[in-house]
């Protein structure tokens, strides 16, 4: 905790008067540009990864980036509050999964292992369990487990995922938003995108 304590110091001190022009506007003005989803995982930084400034990312990190199908009548369902407070509300242009290599969520999937101590963690996984199928008919999951495989997939799935809520759905049907599909490598900062066909191409290395 001191840690952070410190650090609070050295923004207000060394980040934030630099920046004070921005957090003026942004304090009465919020339009994000893009929804961005990724995993919880504490190596996956959107701002950070994108080099976006604060009021440009409108952020749902969960575990695995899983984003539930729209369920109709579901309470407390605050992922599907924020995707429709962010295009529905905040109109984002623009929407992105982002999964990251070596992810602790895939990975328990892809291995199989035991979560007998983590239900809760057991039960959320399940929304990926289209990705799991897909990947496991593809025959890719080699005796321990194709992580990586996985991962793409679940972009794949979450993006489906996405379209089953009605904001987005509308977004897209109206062109008003577009969806992109990440998969973010932490050992070299690259980034790869997924394409509408499904295929992925080199988009940037971070690193580069
Ligand atoms: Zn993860």
């Amino acid at each position: 905790m001191r840690d952070l304590a410190d650090g609070v110091a050295r923004f207000q001190r060394d980040v934030f008067p630099a920046k004070a022009d921005l957090f003026a506007d942004l304090a009465t003005s919020h339009r994000p540009h893009t929804l961005f989803i990724s995993c919880s995982d504490a190596r996956v930084v959107p701002e950070v990864i994108t080099e976006s400034e604060p009021g440009e990312l409108f952020v749902i990190r969960t575990a695995g980036n899983l984003v539930p199908a729209y369920t109709p009548g579901a309470d407390a369902d605050g992922v599907a509050a924020g995707i429709e407070y962010a295009v529905t509300v905040l109109g984002v242009s623009d929407i992105v999964v982002c999964g990251h290599s070596a992810c602790g969520a895939m990975t328990a999937l892809a291995q199989g292992h035991d979560l007998t101590s983590a239900p809760a963690v057991a039960n959320w996984l399940r929304h990926a369990d289209a990705a799991r199928a897909r990947v496991t008919a593809q025959a890719r999951v080699a005796a321990r487990g194709d992580v990586a495989a996985l991962v793409r997939e679940n972009v794949r799935a979450q993006l489906a995922n996405l379209v089953t809520h009605p904001s987005v759905a509308q977004a897209l049907a109206e062109k008003k938003a577009t969806l992109h599909g990440w998969l973010f490598d932490i050992a070299t900062g690259g980034v790869e995108t997924l394409d509408g066909t499904g295929s992925l191409a080199a988009f940037a290395t971070a690193a580069a």
